[in-house]
């Protein structure tokens, strides 16, 4: 791969929602950006409770106006114990008001927050984008050397592995992962009901997992329901009318009919994080750095801002002269991210533990650890604003 015909300051590899983002992020800061991205159409039915800082920094990338119509607000969180068992938690309700808060953020179908990302990386002309597979990267001593599925070479000072959990980029890295695979599945779907929503979400803790149902525009919601992998099986081989039936008796009918529109996805669940946060001149992103089961809604807020943390420390590298694929530059990156990604990966896991544990003094713990939340006022407020972004992070989004 020494014959290389092009060379940026950065290079993205792939062009999901986290890809997309950071490569708007550097680009419209001037930074020389190529993104390596096949166009297609966003292929599940997932949405993302956009949250705390995200839509702020959708703003600054001048794509929050071209979906903002699309998205629905979220303004109340309610946590239902429904796992039945003898010891139970009371039920939860954060609104946002009572931390100061308009909304808590907004729902969106992914395909079309990916739709309004691919509109703005279209529209900006220091951006360069391959539409087309990274085939092979090779970190140098002075750059990034990348050959794409086409025979293309190409190359970067930086690259930004943004291409998801099997990550070409962190292999090439030498970074290596920690993974579990969980005994869970999630099983995604949209419902249309004959109950508004009144923007509540409402998460219903079973013994297998959260089913959480989350506002959209009208009267629809966005149903994650996250189960043992044989139980998802059976959900998503079930006619419309009986899943439903089924959707609606898990839900309680809070939302009265429950009628579900055409596409279901199922996805098994794990957890994994890499050794490191870059390395060899590649920083990773999104899913390549992080992968948490969808609990309190946490993946994509996170890619996001690792998308605005890559840009602002690139910027801020190429303003006073260095290297942006410096070690230094990366180590800059890892320790911006680490206590966000490392924390949050932690208490999501303790907290899906503590609802599948069939362990009685983890189940009282798990009550009591609720009851205090619910009943104790400023603790709840802590709870909102940790669950909305981190404490110490200051307003470097954007
Ligand atoms: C059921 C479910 C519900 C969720 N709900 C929420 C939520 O409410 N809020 C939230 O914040 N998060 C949520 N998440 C997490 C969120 O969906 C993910 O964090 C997010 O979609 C990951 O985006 P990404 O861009 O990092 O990865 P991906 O979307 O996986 O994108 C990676 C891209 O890289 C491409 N690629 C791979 N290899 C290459 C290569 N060699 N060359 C070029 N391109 C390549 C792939 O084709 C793909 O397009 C949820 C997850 C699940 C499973």
């Amino acid at each position: 791969m020494s014959d290389v015909d092009v060379t940026y300051d950065v290079v993205v590899v792939g062009g999901g929602p986290t890809g997309l983002s950071a490569a708007i992020a550097l680009a419209q800061t001037g930074v020389g950006t190529a993104l390596i991205a096949r166009r297609a159409p966003y292929a599940d039915n997932r949405t993302t409770a956009l949250l705390g800082g995200s839509v702020d920094f959708l703003r600054g990338l001048d794509v929050w106006r071209g979906c903002q119509d699309k998205a629905a607000e979220l303004r109340v969180m309610r946590l239902v114990d429904d796992t039945g068992r003898l010891i139970r938690a009371p039920e939860v309700r954060f609104s946002c008001d009572e931390i100061g808060l308009d909304v808590f953020g907004y729902n969106i179908e992914n395909r079309l927050l990916v739709s309004a990302l691919e509109d703005r990386a279209a529209a900006l002309s220091n951006l360069t984008r391959f539409d087309d597979e990274a085939a092979a990267i090779s970190p140098e001593e002075e750059i990034v050397a990348i050959r794409l599925g086409n025979g293309v070479s190409l190359s970067a000072r930086l690259a930004v592995g943004a291409d998801g959990r099997h990550s070409l980029c962190r292999e090439a890295a030498g970074i290596g992962v920690k993974r579990r695979v969980l005994d869970q599945a999630a099983l995604t779907f949209n419902v249309g009901h004959s109950r508004p929503h009144r923007n509540i979400s409402t998460e219903f803790h079973t013994p297998q997992g959260p089913c959480v149902f989350v506002p959209l525009p009208g009267d629809r919601s966005s149903v994650v329901w996250v189960s043992a992998p044989k139980e998802a099986e059976r959900l998503i081989a079930l006619s419309d009318e009986e899943l439903s039936q089924a959707a609606e008796a898990q839900s309680h009918s809070i939302l009265g009919r429950l009628k579900v529109e055409p596409g279901r996805h199922m996805f098994p669940l794990a957890i994994e994080q890499p050794h490191e946060f870059a390395r060899a001149r590649i920083a990773l992103v999104g899913e390549a750095a992080h992968v948490v089961p969808p609990i309190g809604a946490q993946g994509l807020n996170m890619g996001l801002r690792d998308a605005a943390d890559v840009a602002n420390v690139v910027r801020a590298a190429l303003a006073s002269g260095e290297d942006p694929g410096a070690s230094a530059v990366l180590d800059r990156y890892a320790s911006a991210r680490r206590a966000d990604v490392v924390s949050r990966t932690f208490a999501i896991d303790v907290a899906n533990r503590s609802l599948l544990s069939a362990f009685l003094p983890m189940q009282s713990l798990r009550a009591a650890g609720l009851h205090l939340i619910g009943s104790f006022g400023p603790l709840r407020r802590l709870a909102m604003r940790e669950g909305l972004a981190p404490s110490w992070r200051t307003s470097r989004l954007g």
